[in-house]
């Protein structure tokens, strides 16, 4: 295996010995695999469901150790891959798809047995990062590195903080000052991470962290990272495989920094070149209405042309001009989604790779869409966050315009839990919203 440039004319190789982000020509990275794995896998993942005090069958993550294996361990041994693999002693990724019935009628206006919603805030620190940070963290200890660094509108510093403590390794965050949710810096100052506030949001501090990592030889953990993105695959193989590896019609999950958009794609198009699924999903990325770089690109909505793949010749171009116009007309990402309050996407290209081989579509919602959307989940018994509301108003804006047929079959990925009490507080305090559910006042 080796790290490979996503551009097909660039094409450049490093091993992944290499602590790298971008190859020699600035573009992004992807793992590759030399070998497909065998298909008789499938048999071997359920197996491991039954762990037997194995912390990395256990784990979620691990449990498809050959569909990751970047370390190029005998997967089998245990001796071999128990000094490598980094897990929270099995914790990570037990999440799985739920049927979320008043979700579905309310939502979709069909019946509840064709819409799946997976809760990846059911992991240790509360969203899908940890899927990601454990195999960073694992490509970290492969390379000899021991100082972390990231940049986060939070989940990201709660779940680098938390591994790094289990690990006792060294980690720093950078978060934009007051635009991250309490309940999320909490956990970075709970496991003892160096936090640094950065005045301005969060494309800024995802700037001064990649110049600070290149000078001080720290290990970037967010996911312009290819080694975490190759855990977050496992989000989609968990639900692939809980379906039997039958494929649903559509895919949909909220667009932020476009890690999750980068790694499904990758997740799904290894399953398919490798034999584990027979069909093609179509998927569906959702920004927030004040944070929409992808959406107002790749539908063509800034200067007319649309940003696409394009078999990796992307219009570079226009990306460049849509930064300089935000720049200059002073552009401020506006929304109650800080998860997803990004404007300069790091993982943009990859992102339009998984558009065109997935057909997809980028749709937009408004933060009442979101809060509303979030009440209804919680509704049947799940707490999300603002950004993964963004998954289930988007599933209802594209059932809307007829994008999604009423009876197709939709997988959502709802990428974190609730961490910002004030919020749900706040809506269900106001009458006028749609789902709020004010407290009564006791009286004697
Ligand atoms: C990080 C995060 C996102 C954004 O995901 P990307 O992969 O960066 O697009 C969305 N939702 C939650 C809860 C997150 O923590
Ligand atoms: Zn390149």
């Amino acid at each position: 295996m080796h790290q490979e440039c996503i551009v097909p004319s660039c094409g450049l190789k490093y091993s992944v010995k290499e602590a790298r982000t971008a190859c020699d020509r600035g573009h992004l990275l992807d793992i590759r695999y030399a070998e497909p794995p065998a298909a008789k896998l499938k048999e071997v993942f359920l197996e491991r469901r039954n762990h037997r005090g194995n912390i990395f069958n256990e784990s979620g993550v691990w449990r498809y150790r050959e569909l990751l294996n970047f370390t190029g361990v005998d997967t089998e041994e245990y001796e071999s891959y128990r000094k490598l693999l980094v897990s929270l002693d099995g914790g990570e990724g037990h999440t799985k798809p739920y049927k979320m019935s008043k979700v579905a009628k309310e939502y979709t206006d069909s019946n509840s047995e064709s819409l799946y919603l997976q809760p990846e805030g059911l992991n240790p620190s509360g969203s899908f990062k940890d899927n990601g940070i454990c195999t960073g963290l694992t490509a970290a200890k492969m390379l000899g590195v021991r100082k972390m660094i990231c940049a986060s509108t939070g989940n990201t510093s709660a779940s680098l903080a938390m591994y790094a403590a289990n690990e006792g390794l060294e980690a720093r965050v950078y978060v934009p000052k007051g635009q991250i949710a309490p309940g999320k810096l909490a956990q970075a100052f709970q496991f003892g991470a160096e936090i640094v506030q950065v005045e301005g949001d969060f494309d800024a501090a995802l700037e001064t962290v990649l110049s600070i990592a290149k000078n001080e030889g720290a290990y970037v953990m967010n996911s312009i990272n290819p080694f975490r993105l190759e855990g977050q695959k496992t989000v989609i193989f968990r639900a692939l495989e809980y379906f039997d590896w039958n494929v649903p019609d559509w895919i949909v999950w909220p667009g932020g920094n476009l890690g999750n958009s980068a790694a499904f794609g990758k997740g799904l198009s290894e399953l398919y070149d490798w034999g584990f699924i027979k069909k093609k999903p179509r998927v569906a990325v959702v920004n927030a209405e004040g944070a929409n770089t992808l959406y107002m690109l790749h539908n063509g909505l800034y200067d007319g042309r649309r940003l696409v793949w394009n078999s990796g010749r992307y219009d570079e171009a226009l990306i460049q001009d849509y930064y300089s116009y935000l720049k200059e007309s002073s552009f401020k990402a506006e929304t109650v989604a800080s998860a997803i309050k990004i404007m300069k996407p790091v993982n943009l290209p990859k992102c339009l790779r998984t558009l065109e081989q997935f057909n997809g579509v980028v749709t937009q919602v408004s933060d009442s869409e979101m809060l509303d959307a979030m009440a209804i989940v919680g509704m049947n018994g799940f707490d999300c966050e603002p950004a993964s509301g963004a998954t289930v108003a988007g599933i209802k804006t594209l059932v809307e315009k007829g994008v999604i047929a009423k009876d197709d079959m939709v997988l959502g990925i709802l990428t974190g839990r609730l961490k910002d009490p004030d919020l749900i507080a706040k809506y269900h305090l106001k009458e006028g919203n749609r789902f709020a559910k004010p407290p009564r006042v006791h009286a004697e």
